[in-house]
């Protein structure tokens, strides 16, 4: 297809355009910073966890249905880490394109008695926090990643994606991940077993968790329970709800020492997935320079702003400079 210059100048200053008008349209200035009516997430009680790995084999096979996370029509089987042929290899060691949930472990010392920071153990699962205020929809600049108004789930929208990666180095729990080694790549992150709701199903981490570590709900209940856990005193029995937060299915067992923080509470201007643990966050890979009540989305609009503009430059400089070569060689032709 060839393109005349009056063709390349319309196009490039249409793109400009466009590029400059969605500067005019801030997804981060839209953002909400409060909880959404209908808010569900995930409580994560470390000191309850056992390390089992149920929830990341169970993230993996009911994400890989249609309309999961990790869904992909190229694929017939989950995408595991190492496959081949003759054998299936499946041990993450971090989030990935083909992890979106993962069980990790901190050791200090001998490493003897659970959660506990110096000569101990505990430990942490990593995924997607839904922020309340998501840096990662604030910076997209196709929509591509959105945040349901209602439940609150921060969700993928495949077909949209540009491939820019903004969403990446937005996050700051750097959670979003790209499939690299894919000849079509999408992002992947958790997406909170969305497409299980419909069928009164609820994230499969919590469903398949055998001790109550994971248990799904309503944020506001999910809070009150943490609350109430970190008020129990160390050594006294308490009927843990297993799988939901409302759930009749209780665990008795002797509460551990808590760390008098509830993650997610605050950090980042607050998350929909929260979690307990004896040992303190920041050795369980959380960046303890996440301020509280800060929300990303304020800093990330300062500097994703400029882009449409210096492309927009770029584009038109291009042009410029594209006519008037072309014009100088018809010169030299004549
Ligand atoms: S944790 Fe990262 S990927 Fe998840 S909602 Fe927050 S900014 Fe987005
Ligand atoms: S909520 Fe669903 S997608 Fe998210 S970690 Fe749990 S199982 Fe995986
Ligand atoms: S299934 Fe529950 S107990 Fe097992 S590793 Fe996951 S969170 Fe921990």
């Amino acid at each position: 297809m060839s393109m005349n210059r009056r063709d390349f100048l319309k196009t490039a200053a249409a793109g400009s355009g466009m590029l400059l008008a969605s500067q005019a349209m801030p997804a981060g200035a839209a953002m909400p910073k409060e909880l959404p009516p209908e808010a569900v997430g995930i409580l994560y009680d470390a000191t309850l966890c056992i390390g089992c790995k149920s929830c990341m084999v169970n993230c993996k096979k009911y994400n890989s249905e249609p309309e999961g996370a990790l869904h992909s029509s190229r694929r017939i089987s989950p995408p595991y880490e190492f496959s081949t042929p003759e054998r299936i290899w499946d041990d993450p060691h971090d989030l990935s394109g083909k992890t979106l949930n993962i069980i990790k472990a901190y050791k200090n010392g001998t490493g003897a008695t659970k959660d506990v920071a110096e000569n101990g153990y505990s430990f942490v699962k990593q995924h997607c926090l839904h922020c309340i205020t998501p840096a990662c929809v604030s910076v997209c600049p196709v929509g591509a990643l959105r945040k349901d108004p209602s439940n609150g789930v921060v969700y993928y929208v495949e077909n949209r994606c540009i491939g820019c990666r903004y969403c990446l180095l937005a996050c700051p729990f750097r959670i979003p991940r790209y499939e690299w080694d894919t000849a079509f790549p999408q992002v992947r992150k958790c997406q909170l077993c969305r497409h299980r709701y419909a069928e009164g199903k609820y994230s499969a981490c919590c469903e398949f968790c055998p001790t109550g570590a994971s248990i799904f709900g309503k944020v506001a209940d999910l809070r009150k329970e943490a609350e109430k856990r970190l008020t129990l005193k160390t050594g006294d029995q308490y009927d843990f709800p297993l799988q939901t937060v409302g759930s009749k299915d209780k665990s008795r067992r002797t509460v551990s020492k808590y760390i008098n923080h509830i993650y997610g509470m605050k950090e980042a201007g607050g998350t929909q997935y929260m979690l307990l643990a004896g040992v303190p966050f920041e050795l369980l890979g959380f960046d303890k320079n996440i301020r509280n009540d800060e929300f990303f989305p304020d800093f990330t609009w300062a500097y994703i702003s400029k882009i449409p503009a210096v492309i927009a430059t770029v584009l038109i400089g291009g042009a410029a400079t594209w006519a008037f070569t072309k014009g100088k060689n018809k010169d030299k032709e004549k």
